[in-house]
């Protein structure tokens, strides 16, 4: 099929927290660099970038050394950066016009659940109900109006 989807990499970078009262208790967005700021427990994570298209293997160092500087602006000194720390380059799959495709390919047999971007983990137990749904052939809870992949078919 041709389905007009572009990986969008970003990265994150995850350490363990060095002293509690220096890390941040929740979630913190720099909306100059596009960069969050979470706490997963006993650890920090910095997440952003954007790179459209390219290899998933190739870091760059740049995007990287961007989230080392925000986590040291926000919270200088809250994690260990000498041990313990991973790096992640993952991709966001974007559509064109956003939401994703949740239903028939148009093949027979085949469904589709694919191109949810930047949210694709929030937006994954709802997509897999809807597509449970749809496959059930039972009218679905969650409105399919719009994630139809004819949408984006000229
Ligand atoms: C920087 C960044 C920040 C994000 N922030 C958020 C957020 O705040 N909220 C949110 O909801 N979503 C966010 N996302 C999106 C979210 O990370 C993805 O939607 C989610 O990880 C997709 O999960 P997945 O299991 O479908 O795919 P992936 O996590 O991409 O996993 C796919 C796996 O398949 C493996 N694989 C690929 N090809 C093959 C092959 N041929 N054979 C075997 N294995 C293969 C890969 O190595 C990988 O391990 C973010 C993404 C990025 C990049």
């Amino acid at each position: 099929m041709n389905i007009p989807l572009v990986a969008v990499h970003g990265y994150s970078v995850s350490a363990n927290i060095r002293e509690p009262l220096d890390a941040p208790r929740s979630a913190v967005m720099d909306e100059h660099y596009k960069v969050a700021i979470s706490r997963l427990g006993n650890r920090v994570r910095v997440a952003g970038g954007a790179e459209v298209g390219g290899d998933i293997e190739n870091k760059n160092t740049g995007a990287l050394a961007t989230l080392y500087k925000i986590l040291q602006d926000w919270f200088p000194g809250a994690a260990h950066l000498s041990n313990g720390v991973q790096e992640w380059k993952g991709a966001r799959p974007m559509l064109p016009d956003g939401p994703p495709i949740v239903g028939k390919s148009g093949l027979p047999g085949v469904w589709l659940n694919l191109g949810h971007g930047s949210s694709g983990w929030a937006l994954s137990c709802g997509s897999a109900r809807l597509l449970a749904d749809q496959l059930q052939g039972k009218s679905p809870d969650i409105d399919d109006a719009g994630f139809s992949v004819e949408r984006l078919r000229t």
